[in-house]
C-alpha cells in the first residue's frame, strides 16, 4: 500500500501524552530592533527568489511571468552581509523562503552563509516539497533546522487541481525525506479554501499519530486571487469547530506572549500539534515581530505595507555593514501599527511569491 493510501485510512491513534502542559513562552531576547509602538522584531524572512515551480490557486497566476532574472536577486554573499547586519541589530530566528527557495541552485551557500552568522538561533525553510525527497539529507547538513511544506490538500487530484502541476507523492516523499533527516520540527501549511474543506480532518488527524504539525492559514486577498474572493475564504474558526466536533477539545501548547502568528493546539494524546494562522479573522499585528527581506534585497516592514526599503544599494558604501545598520535602525521606526486587510486594502501587493508569504 502506497504511503498515500495510509493517509487516507482512518488515523492511528498516538501514543499518551499524559505529562502534557503547556509551554510558558516569553520574548526577552536582546533585540535594538524596537519599533515605534514598543514591538521587538526578531523574526526576519528572506526570500530568496520570486521564481516557482508551482502555480497555486490562491498565489500565482496559471501563466505567472517572472519578470526577474537570477541576476536580479541577491547573491548568497549579498544575503549573507544584509542579513547579518539584522541579527547583529537583534534579529534571532531567520526563514528562507520565496517562491520556491529550492529552485535556487546556490540555495545550499545561502544556508551555509547565514546559519554561520553569530547570534542566529534558528534557520526555517518554507518549500512546497517538489525537491525536498533530493534535498532534505543536504539542506540539514548545510544548517537548516527546521522546514514547512505546503501540502492544501492530501487527495492527489485536488492538490494538483490547487497547485496546478504539482504531485502529491514527489511532496509526500520530500515530506517523509525532512522527518528521517531530522528536520524538527516538520510542519506542513494548508491554506484554508472551500475547495480543500474535506482535507482539513484528513490534515489534522495526521497530528495524531506522526511529529507533524500542521498549520492552516486563512486566504490573504491579494491581486492575484481576486478571482477566488470572498467565496474561497474559510475561518480558522469554522475549521477549528469542525475540527473539535470530529476530534475533540484542542488544547493550547502555549500560554504566554506570542512568538510568532499561529495560535498552537494538541489533541488529547497527539504526538503532533494544529496551529491556525488568522490574519483576517483576528489579526496579530500587535504581537508582530517580523520583517521580511525581499529577493531584490528590499525591507519590507509590513506583508501588507506599500513601501518597501531598498538595502541593496548600501552594499557599496565605504562601510556597508556601518551604512546597513543606521538605515536598518532608522527605518523599523515606520513598521505600520497594523495593516487592513480586513477593509480589503493589500497595499501594493500582488502575489505572496514577491516578498515570501
Ligand atoms: N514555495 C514555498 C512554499 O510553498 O511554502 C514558500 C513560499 S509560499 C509564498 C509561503 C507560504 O505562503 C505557503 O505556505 C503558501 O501556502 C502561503 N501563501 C501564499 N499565498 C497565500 C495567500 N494568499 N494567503 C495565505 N497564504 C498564502
Amino acid at each position: 500500500m502506497s504511503r498515500l493510501n495510509i493517509l487516507r485510512d482512518t488515523p492511528p491513534v498516538g501514543p499518551a501524552f499524559a505529562a502534557f502542559h503547556p509551554v510558558q513562552t516569553e520574548d526577552s531576547r536582546p533585540t535594538r530592533l524596537i519599533d515605534a509602538f514598543g514591538r521587538r522584531l526578531t523574526y526576519l524572512r528572506v526570500s530568496v527568489t520570486d521564481r516557482c515551480n508551482l502555480r497555486c490557486t490562491y498565489c500565482l497566476p496559471e501563466d505567472a511571468d517572472f519578470p526577474f532574472g537570477d541576476r536580479d536577486f541577491l547573491s548568497p554573499q549579498e544575503i549573507e552581509t544584509i542579513v547579518g547586519a539584522l541579527v547583529r541589530l537583534g534579529i534571532r530566528r531567520v526563514r528562507l523562503t520565496g517562491g520556491e527557495p529550492l529552485v535556487r541552485k546556490d540555495l545550499l551557500e545561502i544556508v551555509r552563509r547565514v546559519k554561520a552568522l553569530p547570534g542566529l538561533e534558528n534557520l526555517a525553510l518554507s518549500t512546497n516539497g517538489t525537491e525536498l525527497a533530493r534535498m532534505a539529507p543536504a539542506l540539514k547538513a548545510a544548517g537548516v533546522d527546521r522546514v514547512n511544506v505546503s501540502v492544501d490538500s492530501l487527495d492527489p487530484q485536488r492538490f494538483r487541481e490547487i497547485t496546478r502541476r504539482g504531485d502529491l507523492e514527489e511532496v509526500w516523499r520530500g515530506v517523509e525525506a525532512a522527518l528521517a533527516a531530522g528536520l524538527d520540527p516538520v510542519k506542513l501549511n494548508a491554506v484554508l479554501l472551500q475547495a480543500n474543506q474535506e482535507d482539513v480532518e484528513r490534515l489534522a488527524a495526521l497530528t495524531l499519530g506522526q511529529p507533524l504539525h500542521v498549520r492552516f492559514i486563512e486566504m490573504m486577498p491579494t491581486a492575484v486571487n481576486e478571482h477566488l474572493q470572498p467565496g474561497a475564504f474559510v475561518s480558522a474558526d469554522d475549521a477549528r469547530a469542525r475540527l473539535e466536533k470530529r476530534f475533540g477539545p484542542l488544547i493550547p501548547t502555549e500560554v504566554g506572549p506570542r512568538t510568532g502568528p499561529a495560535k498552537a493546539f494538541r489533541f488529547r494524546d497527539a504526538v503532533g500539534t494544529v496551529g491556525f494562522i488568522t490574519p483576517l479573522s483576528h489579526t496579530f499585528c500587535a504581537d508582530c515581530n517580523r520583517v521580511r527581506l525581499t529577493s531584490r534585497g528590499e525591507l519590507r516592514l509590513c506583508l501588507f505595507a506599500d513601501r518597501v526599503h531598498p538595502l541593496r544599494p548600501l552594499l557599496a558604501a565605504p562601510d556597508p555593514d556601518a551604512a546597513l545598520e543606521s538605515e536598518i535602525l532608522r527605518v523599523v521606526q515606520e513598521k505600520p501599527e497594523e495593516h487592513h486587510l480586513t477593509q480589503g486594502n493589500y497595499g501594493n501587493l500582488v502575489s505572496f511569491m514577491q516578498i515570501g508569504g
